[in-house]
């Protein structure tokens, strides 16, 4: 039996189009949310749009612009270059706090449609810094969200553990493989599918697919 009902934290990208799939499996209803601070790229609010369209799932877009104000970065500001962080750094696309601001959001929004569960695609294994992206975060947010609201949400972060190999295997076991090759966006220069090939992102996706579809021609 499907549990109940689920908010996915939804970016149009691999990771979080993955998450969507994994809950259409196990909830009786979903609903997305994306959240717009004013990504460089207009393209991933589109596609997250276009996504839940063809899905059929409830989408809400939320107006986080305030974020430009917080912490300006090459996200969302054109004259700063993405750059991968110096060693054991933060990359340069480091919003402090942006995974607290975004969860707690969800929340609310949970809390106002009636869903249990919130769903994230925040993953560990390719830990690039971001602290409120840990497991430890997760579950420490997930018992203040609780008591902030005096309700019982659940947190589920099916990739917490996942790395990127692991994170497409996935998404082939839910039958969304090549939907999430074609339709999802994770390139920093704002190229769809297999994107530009030269970025951080691009690369980190690529080679988890490599990794994935090598192993899968072995087995
Ligand atoms: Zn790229």
């Amino acid at each position: 039996m499907k549990q109940e009902k689920a908010i996915i934290v939804f970016s149009g990208g691999q990771d979080s189009t993955t998450c969507l799939f994994w809950a259409k499996e196990r909830f009786r209803e979903i609903e997305a949310v994306t959240f717009d601070y004013g990504q460089r790229h207009r393209l991933e609010i589109e596609c997250a749009k276009a996504i839940t369209e063809e899905l059929g799932i409830k989408h809400h877009i939320l107006d986080m612009s305030l974020l430009n104000q917080l912490a300006p970065n090459a996200l969302t500001r054109d004259d700063i270059e993405v750059e991968d962080g110096e060693e054991g750094g933060l990359p340069s696309t480091f919003v402090p706090g942006r995974n607290l601001l975004f969860l707690s959001f969800a929340g609310v929004l949970a809390s106002q449609v009636g869903a249990k569960h919130i769903v994230t695609g925040v993953c560990e294994t390719d830990f690039s810094g971001y602290p409120d992206c840990r497991d430890i975060f997760v579950k420490s947010l997930n018992v203040t969200l609780n008591l902030s609201m005096d309700d019982t949400f659940v947190i589920d972060t099916p990739l917490m553990w996942l790395n990127k190999a692991q994170t497409w295997e996935l998404a082939d076991q839910l039958g969304a493989l090549e939907f999430v090759r074609k339709r999802t966006l994770t390139c920093y220069n704002g190229v769809i599918a297999d994107g530009c090939g030269e970025c951080p992102a691009c690369k980190l996706r690529k080679r988890g697919l490599d990794e994935y579809l090598s192993f899968k021609k072995e087995s």
